[in-house]
């Protein structure tokens, strides 16, 4: 068996598709702009690469981008008061302030600072809090990607055995969460985990979201099972050019499952489409708008 391929390029340009015209839509009806607001901490420069993507897409899709490039050495109270600003601020609808953080900085202190309603990175303990309690909610960008992936390959996704290899804050346990709201039988599993392999060939749908090289095996994987690949390892190239590739091995585990995420190219450009989608929804929500109609899926293939 050779696995179809799960485009995350192409299914981000659906979905942005599809945001665009919800954000005229904001515009014709309401006469608002979804607004972004980005904050980095210090030169990292994927972050600034991260950073930079976020805000021309969001301008791409119509809505206003604003950006603060803070110092290194910035300190907590003048990083917590810029928070404390943009929540104020009611041009500001969603902010990013982008991870990680330099040394000196309390990350959960500063994104508990965040207005939960602009809390378009779905960090907050309010938004994680209401998705366990299986209420609407900003979730999380990247695992509300693989949820849109899985829902466009399978449907309904009620009933599957899923695996989800990885228990963080950030991806593992809210996947996790919308795969059990979604009524599939869930299992996480992380470090400790005895007979990984065993476990991961109970699922009808295996996500890894793990940092470690190719680590899932095609024996690993039930025949026909949808995998889709979180992981993002850079591997060395001779000619010195980063090149990325997943925490499943891609040309072991695409001869046996039915369905796969390619890395580069799957989960990844999907992580700032739903990025867009919650700054949309945090727009409509905060002024009580609902004729709307915000994606909650990927539009079709036309
Ligand atoms: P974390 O490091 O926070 O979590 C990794 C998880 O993997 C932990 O729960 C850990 O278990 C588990 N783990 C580590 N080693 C093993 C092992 N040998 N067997 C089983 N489980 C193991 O990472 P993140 O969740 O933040 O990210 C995971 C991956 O996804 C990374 O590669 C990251 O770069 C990528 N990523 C990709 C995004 C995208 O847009 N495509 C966005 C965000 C992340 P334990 O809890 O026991 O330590």
């Amino acid at each position: 068996m050779t696995a179809s391929v799960i485009d995350g390029k192409e299914a981000s340009a659906r979905l942005k598709n599809g945001i665009a015209k919800a954000v005229a839509d904001l515009k014709s009806k309401h006469g608002i702009t979804p607004g972004l607001a980005t904050v980095l901490v210090g030169d990292d420069p994927a972050s600034h690469v991260y950073v930079a993507s976020k805000q021309k897409t969001a301008v791409e899709l119509g809505m206003a981008s604003f950006q603060h490039d803070l110092k290194a050495e910035t300190s907590q109270e003048e990083l917590l008061a810029l928070v404390r600003k943009l929540n104020a601020d009611p041009k500001v609808n969603g902010i990013l302030v982008q991870m990680p953080l330099p040394k000196h900085l309390d990350a959960i202190k500063v994104i508990t600072a965040i207005d939960p309603a602009k809390d378009v990175d779905g960090l907050h303990p309010e938004s994680a809090g209401r998705l366990v309690a299986g209420a609407d909610s900003l979730v999380s960008c990247t695992p509300l990607g693989c949820l849109m992936l899985l829902k466009d390959v399978l449907g309904d996704l009620t009933g599957k055995n899923a695996v989800v290899i990885g228990r963080s804050i950030l991806v593992g346990k809210p996947v996790a969460l919308l795969l059990l709201n979604e009524n599939c039988t869930v299992t996480i599993a992380h470090s400790r985990t005895k007979d990984l392999a065993g476990i991961c060939r109970t699922a009808d749908i295996l996500v890894a979201a793990v940092g470690k090289l190719e680590m899932v095996r095609g024996d690993w994987i039930k025949p026909g099972a949808t995998v889709i690949d979180v992981g993002i390892n850079p591997i060395p190239s001779p000619d010195g050019k980063r090149r990325l590739r997943g925490d499943v091995n891609y040309a072991e585990a695409s001869q046996v499952a039915g369905a796969i995420t390619p890395v580069p190219g799957g989960v990844g450009p999907m992580t700032i489409a739903c990025l867009m989608v919650n700054t949309l929804k945090a727009a409509c929500a905060q002024r009580g708008i609902t004729d709307v109609a915000v994606p909650t899926k990927l539009p079709p293939k036309i």
